[in-house]
C-alpha cells in the first residue's frame, strides 16, 4: 500500500514538473519573440528618424555608415533597408546596401503587414522581422513633400535579426530548476510519506491482514509494540478494532457454547477454530435434525421411522454399515433394521442379549482404543462403535455401527453429536409406535397364545376375500379341537391348560407359512386360514401335518413327567365348498364334528351331506 501510494505521488509530481517545463518553455519563446519584436520596432524607428534626417540634410551617402553603427549595438546581427516600388521608380535603386531582398521582403512590401520568423538550433536563437516603412503626412515628417507616393503607401521595408540566444538560455535555466525542485519534491514526498503517513499505512494494513482473518473466522486482537510510537488516530483506531473484536469473539464463543449445550455437547470447549463456521454448522444441524423430528412424527410405522433415520446416516453422515437390535426386558432381542451386510455380533445377542456390551452398559462402546472392548463382535479386521439408547422402561435400541478403517472410525466421531441428537429424537417416536402396535395387537390378538383373535378374522375376512375372489386363488380352512382337553384342566389345573393351549398355538404358528392366518376360534379351538392353497389334498396334508406334530409335542406338566395330547381337525375349501365363507366355516366344523364321532386324532374332509343342507337352511 505504501509503495503504491508513493508511486502515485512521485509519478504526480513528475507529471506536474513536465507540464511546469513545457508551460516556462512556450512562455520564454512567446517572451523572446514579443520582447524582441519590441526591440526591432524601437529599432525601426531609430532607422526611419535616422534615414529621413539624413534624406532632409541630403547627405544619403552616409546611409551605410548609420546603419553599421546601429548594427554595431549589442544582440543586433543585420540591418537591411528596402526600397518599395514608387520609391525605385523616382530614385532608382542607388541604396542598395544591403542583400537582395528575399520573400519575405516582397510579401511585406507588398501587404505593408510586418512579418517575423525565429530560428532555433541547439545553443542560438535569431529573430528575424521585417517592418514595413508607411508613407505619412504629418507635421513632423511629411513623407509625401519628397516621395511620389500617395499617404499610407509602403515607401520601403526594414529587416532586423535579432540574437535571442539569451532569452533561450533563460528559459533552459529555468526548465533546469523547475527539474531541480520536482526531484526536490519527489525526495520530500518520500521522506514525507516515510515519517508521516507510514504508521497510518501500516496500520491500515494489519487492520485489512485481520479483517481478512476474521472473514474466516479468527479473531485476534492488534497488539500495540513497546516502545514504538503511534499516530493518536492510529493508536485510537487500534484500540475501538480491538475492542470490537473481543466483542465478536466473545459472542460467537457465547453462541457456540450455548448451541453446543443445546445439542448436548459439553459446552467448555474453547478452542474453536472457526466461532462462526461451527455456530452455522450447529444451527443447520438443529434444522435438520427439527424437519426429520416433524417427519417421524408422521410415519407409521417404527421401520418407517427406522428408514428414514438409516437414509439420513447413509446420506449425510456416510454411514456404510449398521445394525439396529431392539432388546426388550435385557431378555428378548430383535433386529429390526440394517444399513449394508456386516454383521459380526446380532446373532449372538439375538441368543442372549446379555451379552451385548453397550446394553448392559448404557454407555458408548467403540474400538477406539480397544479391538476387543467388546467380545461380542467378532472380527479383528473391522472397527466398530455401538450406541444404546432407552425406549421405555425397560426396553432399548442398540445401534452397532461398523468401519472398514479407524480413519472412517475417527470420521464418525467428528459427527457423533449429530448422530447421537438424531438418535435420540427417534427413541421416543419408535417407544410411541411400539405401545400403539400393542395397543392394536391387544385388540385384535389373543392374549394368551399371541394369535388372532376372532375379531381380527372377522375384519381380516373383509380384506382376503375380494382378494382371494381377484386373484382366483383357494383357502384351505381348517378348524382344529383339543381332544378330550377338559381333562386336563380337570387333572392338573387351569395353569397347566394354559400351557398346553400356548404349546398348540406354537406348534400351529411354526408349521404353517406366513402368509397363512391362525386364529384362536374360542377356547381349545383354533382356525387356520391357508391362503393360496393349491387344492384339497394339499390343505388335508398341512392338517395331518399339525396333527401329527401335536400329537407327538411332549408338554412337561410336573417336574420330570410329561404329557402329549391329540387334535382332531375339520377341513372345507373355499371356494370349492361354498361362495359365503360363513358356510365355509360351518362346514369345517361339521368335519370337525365328524372326526370327534370317528374317534378323535383324525382330518376330515367336509363331505356335502344333505341334512347338513337342511340344518343351515
Ligand atoms: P372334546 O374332545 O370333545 O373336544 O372334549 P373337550 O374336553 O376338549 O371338550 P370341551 O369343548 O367340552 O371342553 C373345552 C374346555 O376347554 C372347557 C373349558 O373349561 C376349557 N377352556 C376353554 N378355554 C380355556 C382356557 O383359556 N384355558 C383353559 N385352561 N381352559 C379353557
Ligand atoms: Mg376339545
Ligand atoms: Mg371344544
Amino acid at each position: 500500500m505504501k509503495n503504491k501510494i508513493a508511486t502515485r505521488l512521485i509519478l504526480l509530481m513528475f507529471v506536474f514538473g513536465f507540464a511546469l517545463i513545457g508551460f516556462l518553455t512556450y512562455n520564454t519563446r512567446i517572451d523572446a519573440i514579443n520582447s524582441g519584436l519590441k526591440k526591432a520596432d524601437a529599432i525601426a524607428e531609430v532607422v526611419k528618424s535616422g534615414l529621413t534626417a539624413h534624406m532632409i540634410n541630403g547627405n544619403m551617402n552616409q546611409q551605410g555608415v548609420f546603419l553599421t553603427s546601429i548594427e554595431k549595438t549589442k544582440n543586433i546581427d543585420t540591418i537591411r533597408i528596402i526600397r518599395g516600388e514608387n520609391v525605385v521608380k523616382q530614385y532608382g535603386k542607388s541604396f542598395d546596401l544591403v542583400a537582395p531582398r528575399d520573400q519575405i521582403d516582397d510579401r511585406v512590401i507588398k501587404t505593408g503587414k510586418s512579418e517575423y520568423t525565429l530560428d532555433e538550433t541547439m545553443s542560438t536563437a535569431t529573430l528575424r522581422v521585417t517592418i514595413p516603412y508607411k508613407a505619412t503626412d504629418g507635421s513632423d515628417i511629411n513623407c509625401l513633400s519628397c516621395h511620389d507616393v500617395k499617404y499610407n503607401d509602403t515607401l520601403g521595408a526594414v529587416t532586423i535579426v535579432l540574437d535571442v540566444t539569451d532569452f533561450k538560455d533563460n528559459g533552459v535555466k529555468h526548465s533546469l530548476i523547475v527539474i531541480l525542485l520536482t526531484i526536490l519534491a519527489t525526495i520530500s514526498v518520500v521522506i514525507f510519506i516515510n515519517i508521516l503517513i507510514n504508521p497510518y499505512i501500516e496500520t491500515l494494513e494489519i487492520i485489512k491482514h485481520r479483517i481478512n482473518s476474521a472473514s474466516n473466522g479468527v479473531f485476534k486482537n492488534i497488539e500495540l509494540r513497546n516502545g514504538k510510537r503511534y499516530p493518536s488516530e492510529t493508536k485510537e483506531l487500534i484500540e475501538k478494532y480491538n475492542i470490537l473484536t473481543d466483542s465478536l469473539m466473545n459472542t460467537f464463543l457465547d453462541i457456540d457454547n450455548k448451541l453446543k449445550i443445546f445439542v448436548g455437547q459439553s459446552g467448555d470447549s474453547t478452542i474453536i477454530q472457526n466461532p462462526l463456521q461451527e455456530a452455522n454448522n450447529i444451527i443447520n444441524n438443529l434444522s435438520y435434525i427439527y424437519q426429520f423430528k416433524k417427519q417421524i412424527q408422521l410415519d407409521k410405522t417404527k421401520i418407517e421411522t427406522y428408514r428414514r433415520l438409516c437414509e439420513i446416516f447413509e446420506n449425510k453422515f456416510k454411514i456404510t454399515n449398521l445394525n439396529i437390535v431392539e432388546i426388550t426386558n435385557n431378555t428378548i432381542a430383535e433386529k429390526v433394521y440394517k444399513i449394508g451386510n456386516l454383521d459380526f455380533c446380532t446373532k449372538t445377542i439375538l441368543n442372549d442379549p446379555s451379552e451385548c456390551r453397550v446394553s448392559r452398559h448404557a454407555n458408548s462402546v467403540s474400538s477406539v482404543d480397544f479391538q476387543k472392548a467388546c467380545p461380542c463382535f467378532e472380527s479383528d479386521e473391522y472397527f466398530y462403535f455401538c450406541i444404546d439408547v432407552e425406549i421405555g422402561q425397560s426396553s432399548k435400541i442398540i445401534f452397532n455401527f461398523i468401519f472398514h478403517s479407524k480413519d472412517e472410525l475417527t470420521e464418525f466421531k467428528k459427527n457423533q453429536l449429530f448422530i447421537e441428537s438424531y438418535i435420540k429424537e427417534v427413541a421416543p417416536e419408535i417407544e410411541t409406535k411400539r405401545l400403539l402396535k400393542a395397543l392394536e395387537d391387544s385388540a385384535l390378538k389373543d392374549g394368551l397364545t399371541g394369535l388372532y383373535n376372532r375379531r381380527f378374522l372377522d375384519e381380516h375376512l373383509k380384506k382376503l376375500l375380494p382378494q382371494v375372489k381377484r386373484e382366483e386363488i383357494n383357502i384351505g380352512v381348517l378348524m382344529l379341537d383339543m381332544d378330550h382337553f377338559k381333562a386336563v384342566n380337570d387333572e392338573y389345573g387351569h395353569d397347566i391348560g394354559d400351557k398346553v393351549l400356548v404349546e398348540f398355538a406354537k406348534t400351529i404358528q411354526e408349521n404353517i407359512r406366513d402368509s397363512d392366518i391362525a386364529v384362536r376360534f374360542g377356547g381349545e379351538e383354533f382356525i387356520v386360514l391357508l391362503v393360496g392353497v393349491k387344492n384339497e389334498q394339499d390343505a388335508m396334508d398341512v392338517a395331518n401335518k399339525l396333527r401329527e406334530k401335536v400329537s407327538q409335542n411332549e408338554i412337561d406338566v410336573y417336574a420330570g413327567s410329561t404329557m402329549k395330547k391329540t387334535i382332531s381337525v375339520g377341513v372345507s375349501m373355499f371356494p370349492q365348498d361354498s361362495n359365503s365363507f360363513t358356510k365355509i366355516m360351518k362346514f369345517a366344523d361339521l368335519a370337525l364334528y365328524e372326526a370327534k364321532t370317528s374317534g378323535r386324532n383324525q382330518v376330515r374332509r367336509y363331505q356335502e351331506n344333505p341334512i347338513d343342507s337342511l340344518e343351515l337352511f
